[in-house]
């Protein structure tokens, strides 16, 4: 665990969230400033940056989000219209929270990624 990181401070119970999917090696919580209907980060619960270091440090946990974001998705009934799965990858991604997070968005159209 990362003392300084927000996500390694929820999956240790000390920073609130709305958990919707957990298993061993992942956590799924609402995102707090949702940007469509249905808005879950996917996250494991090992601390790593992004999905690249992760993939290259643990391919299994990274497997495992992927398989929770799935999982998500099937719950969330997302699956039969379709969602998007992201993650956003360094500063000009846009990505602020350097714990890597899959980011589960869907419950309308999404309109194309790069419009
Ligand atoms: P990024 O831009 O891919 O790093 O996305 C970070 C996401 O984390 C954003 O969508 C934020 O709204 C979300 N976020 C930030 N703090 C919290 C929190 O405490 N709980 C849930 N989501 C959060």
């Amino acid at each position: 665990m990362d003392n300084d990181c927000l996500f390694c401070r929820i999956v240790a119970g000390e920073i609130p969230a709305t958990v919707v999917h957990e298993t061993d090696t992942t956590l799924a919580f609402r995102d707090i400033d949702p940007k469509a209907p249905v808005h879950v980060l996917v996250i494991p619960k090992g601390h790593h940056p992004d999905v690249a270091s992760l993939a290259r440090a643990d391919p299994s946990a990274a497997a495992d989000v992927l398989a929770a974001a799935a999982e998500v998705a099937e719950a969330e009934g997302l699956v039969k219209n379709g969602y998007r799965l992201l993650f956003n990858t360094g500063e000009y991604a846009g990505q602020v929270v350097f714990h890597v997070h899959g980011h589960v968005l869907g419950g309308e159209p999404l309109g194309p990624m790069l419009a």
